[in-house]
């Protein structure tokens, strides 16, 4: 799951994003509003951390031109003190949730997961698909009676199949996903760790397989299925 923070004060944005990281999220952080528009547009993101007062363009302003623009990514408004008005503001803008500064670590993860889980997507701790199951608390892919952990990187993907069982994901939307716009890395990367998936799989004896719709991208299905091809 990754998430974009927009926030000016530099060393909180970078604490978050640090907390996030730990916490097996990926984030990106921006510290203008203009920019920050910009990143939101790319439509790559989960969720988002938006302060109000931001230069550039101010946070409301942000939201509601997100919001005009048929942009639903969940918003967790991150308002300062007294700034009651604006919340009132903010959630009739669009905003999902509002966290007043200063927060708690636990709380605002807190938030995130209940967030992601009213958008029917994932962070819920456990993703299945047939035999296959996901811990998103440990990052072990299981299997019957075996499991194996993850890497960060593998564990990203195989929550983006696992969310979205059967249905082919294009090679880019991985690679944005997982590395971002503007990484340095190589597109092929995304090849690289479907291989790694597919020795996991392999090796945990599961019915799932990761399958390649050429030139389009992979889906997570069922080996019966694949055999039949
Ligand atoms: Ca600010």
């Amino acid at each position: 799951m990754r998430l974009l923070i927009i926030e000016d004060e530099t060393a909180l944005a970078e604490a978050l994003a640090e907390i996030l990281k730990q916490n097996s999220y990926t984030a990106d952080t921006v510290f203008d509003g203009l920019e920050g528009l910009e990143y939101a547009r790319t439509g790559i993101y989960d969720m988002i951390l938006l302060d109000i007062m931001l230069p550039g363009m101010d946070g409301l302003t942000l939201l509601k031109t997100l919001r005009r623009e048929g942009n639903h990514t969940p918003v967790i408004l991150l308002t300062a003190k007294g700034e009651v008005s604006d919340i009132i503001t903010g959630l009739d803008a669009g905003s999902d949730d509002y966290l007043a500064k200063p927060f708690s670590t636990s709380e605002l993860l807190a938030r995130i997961r209940a967030l992601s889980r009213r958008g029917g997507q994932y962070h819920d701790q456990e993703l299945v698909y047939a035999n296959l199951s996901l811990n998103q608390k440990t990052m072990e892919l299981s299997c019957k009676n075996s499991s194996i952990r993850l890497g960060l990187k593998e564990f990203q993907m195989m929550e983006l199949f696992l969310a979205n069982p059967k249905q082919i994901l294009p090679k880019s939307l991985l690679f944005d996903k997982i590395w971002g716009m503007d990484a340095d890395c190589e597109y092929n990367n995304v090849e690289v760790y479907v291989s790694f998936l597919r020795q996991k799989l392999n090796s945990l004896d599961t019915d799932v397989v990761i399958k390649t719709n050429r030139g389009v991208g992979y889906s997570l299905d069922l080996k019966s299925d694949e055999n039949k091809e």
